[in-house]
């Protein structure tokens, strides 16, 4: 190999250790964000619901036992009413961030479920566990 040639595959080798560390990087910060909203959407539905199975998102929508007359049957199935929405969509969310760490893991994390290409960055700092680009 002469000298010429040498220095370009050097270069070549920096670039693509460039974009693996690059990646390693964005996958730790990723990881880490998602971990943050896993953590705190684990907080909000505890408030209103048990879990069935944690690993999966699994969620149950509880009310408190007030009482066992009439009215106080009717209050805990308003307050029942009025919280299994707000669940399910925590649930919802909580499941995306949790497939996404999935992701993280196998390696498919950004890549857009539709089309395989990258998911914007942007998109990403927006909503860490989006599953597809902007265009899909
Ligand atoms: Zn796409």
């Amino acid at each position: 190999m002469d000298r010429k040639r040498l220095i370009c595959y050097t270069e070549i080798v920096n670039i693509i250790f460039k974009i693996m560390h690059m990646d390693k990087k964005f996958l730790i910060e990723f990881k880490s964000l998602l971990l943050n909203e896993k953590a705190e959407l684990e907080k909000s539905l505890e408030r209103i619901a048990k879990p069935i199975n944690k690993e999966r998102g699994d969620y149950e929508t509880t009310f408190e036992e007030i009482g066992t007359d009439r009215e106080d049957n009717t209050t805990e199935v308003e307050e029942y009413a009025e919280n299994l929405p707000v669940e399910m969509a925590l649930e919802k969310k909580l499941q995306d961030v949790i497939l996404a760490l999935d992701r993280v893991e196998s390696g498919t994390y950004g890549f857009c479920e539709n089309c395989q290409k990258e998911i914007e960055i942007d998109r990403l700092r927006a909503n860490p566990s989006a599953k597809t680009c902007i265009k899909c």
